[in-house]
């Protein structure tokens, strides 16, 4: 199929034939280089002009930077090349010439502004250090399916065209559908549990949500990538191991399969999680908050968690840790009381220090318990009625959660943007490419 060799697999007295993009042509005089770069690397060509055709020479240095070229010839060694190697041409094909001005250098001489590198994504990723962001989340996805599928888990695909909501009625986008009103989907919450009362039992989720957030925050996206998981029999806390299974095995992946990637981001060790995450409850984290003193003013129980005390409370503990029992109030309406206590919900969040990764929770599997919390939340159970019904024809108990690949790319790899996590960005400002 692409029968080329590799920049970086080329080896000393063999002809070869590389394609890529020309990277830089260094002309030195009596002799000038063209380095060419692909997926693997770089590679430096030698050209001789006194003792090469012309033409060969004209074409492999005349050539505008970015140009797509495949090159032929001999591979020699050469220590004072970048790689130790180099090749002499016999043949240089041009096949796609590039306009000598680019909207991006993606040598990465030049710097760039994020709006203008999201504009010419094509070109942003030719840059290896940010071509290696999406190497990594690859490899995140990899090894979660992988974890997964170790759990026992099927993976699952819902519908993201949807008639209802699932968080309220707030943050959906409308459209339409044959001329009736339809809505993106936020969440495959509702679809998610439905299949664990299903001969599945235990499933998960890797796909896009929709959530028409008005806010412009370097942490949320009109357009993401959630992970979601839910299995019956297990608890809250079954749910949060397999919640702290996942993340472990992502971190791990990565740390094994993308060390050049690592590299080039300038990591000198890469830290993954180690021992059993913390799990407080919502009141030990009021508590823990209130006594740093970092907030202006105390929280109280009922408050949900601002975005000062998420970080506050992050560098108290310095790693990962769960929020378990939080107020019902603030949590959804599928999340499960404790019958002794029903203003304490089994919801729970997985944060990192620097913010919320993952919220999940025990659901309400009791038709009764479910509707009235429906109409606690001042929703319209006859609406959810596809929903609710299947808790009447035997629907187990069951927990599950979700997360967002971009928050995990980001907070793993400390970008300072969300849109670095993610090649095409929705948010306010873009709808296109
Ligand atoms: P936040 O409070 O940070 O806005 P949320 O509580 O509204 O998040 P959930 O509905 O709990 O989000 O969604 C589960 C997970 O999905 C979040 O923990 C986060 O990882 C991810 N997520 C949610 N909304 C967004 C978004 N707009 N952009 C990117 N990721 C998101
Ligand atoms: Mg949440």
């Amino acid at each position: 199929m692409d029968n080329r060799t590799h920049a970086t697999n080329a080896v000393a007295g063999e002809t070869a034939t590389v394609a890529g993009w020309v990277h830089e042509i260094r002309d030195l005089g009596g002799i000038a280089f063209l380095i060419l770069r692909d997926r693997t690397g770089k590679l430096q060509i030698k050209f001789e002009k006194d003792e090469m055709d012309d033409g060969l020479v004209e074409t492999g240095l005349g050539v505008h930077r970015e140009s797509v070229v495949a090159v032929t010839g001999a591979v020699e060694e050469e220590p004072r090349a970048p790689t130790g190697l180099e090749l002499v041409p016999d043949s240089v094909e041009v096949l796609a010439d590039a306009d000598p001005e680019l909207p991006l250098d993606p040598s990465g001489k030049v710097d760039a502004e994020l709006p203008t590198r999201l504009d010419n994504r094509t070109l942003d990723l030719r840059k290896p250090e940010i071509k290696a962001i999406f190497e990594i989340r690859s490899e995140i996805l990899r090894s979660v399916r992988e974890y997964f599928r170790s759990v026992g888990s099927t993976e699952i695909n819902t519908p993201k065209i949807v008639a209802t909501g699932t968080e309220g009625g707030t943050e959906l986008f409308p459209i339409t559908y044959f001329g009736q009103e339809a809505f993106m989907n936020q969440s495959p919450q509702l679809f998610k549990q439905l299949m664990v009362g299903s001969g599945l039992e235990r499933v998960f989720e890797i796909g896009p949500i929709f959530r028409a957030e008005e806010h412009n925050t370097p942490r949320h996206l009109n357009e993401a990538t959630m992970i979601d998981f839910e299995s019956a029999f297990v608890d809250h806390h079954e749910a949060m191991d397999v919640c702290e299974g996942t993340l472990k095995a992502a971190y791990e992946g990565v740390a094994e399969n993308c060390t050049e990637e690592l590299d080039l981001l300038g990591y000198d060790g890469f830290a993954t999680p180690e021992g059993d995450f913390p799990r407080l409850t919502y009141e030990e984290a009021i508590e823990r908050i209130n006594a740093t003193g970092e907030l202006d003013e105390q929280l109280v129980w009922g408050d949900d968690l601002p975005t000062e005390a998420e970080k506050a409370l992050g560098a108290d503990v310095g790693g990962h840790y769960f929020i378990t029992d939080w107020p019902s109030e603030i949590k959804p309406f599928y999340i499960q009381d404790y019958d002794d206590d029903p203003q304490l919900s089994k919801g729970f969040d997985l944060m990192h220090p620097q913010m919320e990764l993952v919220s999940g929770g025990q659901r309400e599997h009791r038709y009764d318990e479910l509707v009235a919390g429906f109409e606690q939340q001042g929703l319209d159970p006859e609406q959810f009625d596809y929903y609710t019904r299947m808790f009447k024809y035997g629907m187990p108990p069951h927990a599950g959660w979700a997360y967002g690949v971009e928050r995990l790319v980001m907070t793993m790899l400390g970008l300072g943007n969300i849109r670095e996590a993610v090649l095409f960005p929705r948010d306010r400002q873009r709808l296109s490419p």
